[in-house]
């Protein structure tokens, strides 16, 4: 039965119903989940998603269980992270009127959907939609999730930082950054981060105190104060005068949303804000390769166990993919002409793989 799960993403099929009429049509699948000649029926499919809505935490084994082994064959896995929400619309209608000037609706199909707001993206304007928010950490090397969780669209995205750093660090991922967008950009998204010994990576929103250039470097005469380094367990950063003409010529700085502990003008904060992209990628592989999107269940329990088991495959694959990799060493196309000069290039390239 969990093979017929993770054919249902694999597939990227909306509903149980399809995947079992996929299963019961190809004898191949019936061969790779052990069940040739008696396909499983629909209703032992979906009491097989009830079982495991019931039991979570059989869920969640298995999805530490593919983390743990990541971490493994991947040890810069979770390192850098990068955090966003994103948007799931309910398979219900949201609409406070049943029509235009019409009766308001008094019952919604799905009950635990809700109103929210979610950006523009392409060439679809941003806006208000009903459905669900999925918040995601990822990890900023492979794009792969670390740490995930489902909340109706209107639950405010700032409050779930510290229970995905706590998740992460529950599979025993210890990031040390976490990129995240402006939204993100609040005093005390900065302080669960340190509290987590995890760098928010955030840009500053001009708020009133950015206006007054609060958050710049201090200065003298002589120029403005340069960069001397921060201390971690101090959790401050230090500012020397530039001559050091100064007295005293450096000063240290508590490190707070306004002076993070790696100024946001160095090259390495630059890099790691890059990285934030992953998890808009990874938003986009979920919905439009691995059947995250649409979605044809309604109510949360529903729409977590629908995320997970996407998730999950997902993640099974990527590490089948890296334990094959390890397997056996990687052959190159062409290999039968190796000349002298062939050969080099060969090992240089093994070189650089090790
Ligand atoms: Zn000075």
């Amino acid at each position: 039965m969990i093979g017929l799960a993770l054919c249902k993403s694999l597939y990227a099929i909306p509903t149980w119903t399809k995947t079992v009429a996929l299963v019961s049509e190809h004898w191949a699948l019936q061969r790779a989940l052990d069940c040739e000649g008696k396909p499983p029926s629909i209703w032992s499919a979906y009491r097989f998603a009830e079982k495991l809505r019931d039991n979570g935490e059989m869920v969640n084994r298995c999805i530490d269980g593919v983390i743990a082994g990541l971490k493994e064959k991947l040890p810069s896995y979770g390192r850098d992270l990068a955090i966003d929400a994103s948007d799931m619309p309910a398979y219900a209608n949201g609409q406070r009127y049943v029509y235009k000037g019409g009766p308001e609706r008094n019952w919604h199909t799905d009950p635990d959907a809700s109103w929210g707001h979610r950006s523009a993206v392409s060439t679809r304007k941003g806006g208000g939609f009903y459905g669900f928010k999925l918040q995601m950490a990822c990890d900023t090397a492979t794009g792969l999730p670390v740490a995930w969780s489902v909340q109706t669209a209107k639950a405010n995205e700032s409050m779930f930082v510290a229970p995905l750093l706590d998740e992460a660090k529950r599979r025993r991922v210890m990031a040390t950054t976490c990129a995240m967008d402006k939204a993100y950009d609040i005093g005390r998204v900065y302080g669960e981060c340190a509290e987590r010994d995890c760098e928010a990576i955030v840009p500053l929103r001009a708020t009133g105190a950015v206006l007054k250039n609060e958050h710049r470097p201090p200065g003298c005469e002589h120029g403005v104060w340069v960069f001397a380094g921060a201390d971690r367990k101090r959790g401050a950063s230090k500012w020397r005068c530039p001559t050091g003409e100064c007295k005293p010529a450096s000063t240290w700085i508590k490190a707070d949303r306004l002076h993070p502990l790696m100024p946001r003008e160095s090259k390495r904060w630059k890099a790691l804000y890059r990285g934030r992209s992953a998890v808009e990628r990874e938003f986009g592989r979920l919905k439009n390769e691995w059947g995250l999107k649409p979605l044809r269940v309604r109510g949360l329990a529903r729409v977590r166990l629908h995320a997970d088991l996407t998730i999950l495959t997902q993640l099974a694959c990527a590490l089948a993919k890296a334990r094959a990799a390890t397997a056996r060493p990687p052959r190159k196309r062409g290999t039968h002409r190796a000349g002298p000069q062939r050969a080099a290039t060969r090992s240089r390239r093994a070189v650089r793989l090790e």
